[in-house]
């Protein structure tokens, strides 16, 4: 129940925010999400629609962007993509090193909540 835990604190976020800003209703909500976080953005949605009921979020549009796995090379420096599996190693593809930084791909950002 990954999806779950994290439409949870999305909603909570999001809750906060609308107090602050005295505003009635949400519209859309814009996350940010790195492709290792593996979450689905179908389920997202349909956990947050039944969690919301009721709050100023009910029917908020969830619009995510997804952020791609993005390595940086620690021989030549060089960036590289890859998709990301445990069993698997990873090798730059400009000089072949093994050794490297993730530079993005774990992001999970709200990044903008549109209210009304
Ligand atoms: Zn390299």
């Amino acid at each position: 129940m990954h999806e779950l835990a994290v439409t949870r604190s999305i909603l909570k976020i999001v809750l906060e925010h609308t107090e602050k800003n005295r505003s009635s209703r949400v519209r859309t909500i814009f996350l940010k999400i790195g492709e290792l976080r593996n979450l689905e953005e179908d389920w997202i949605q349909r956990y947050f629609d039944q969690i919301s009921k009721g709050s100023p979020a009910e029917n908020a549009k969830i619009h995510v962007t997804q952020v791609p796995v993005v390595f940086i090379c620690k021989l030549c420096k060089k960036e590289f993509s890859a998709a990301f599996r445990e069993d698997t190693k990873i090798l730059c593809p400009h000089c072949n090193g093994f050794e490297y930084d993730l530079l993005s791909g774990r992001e999970f950002i709200i990044e903008k909540v549109e209210v009304e």
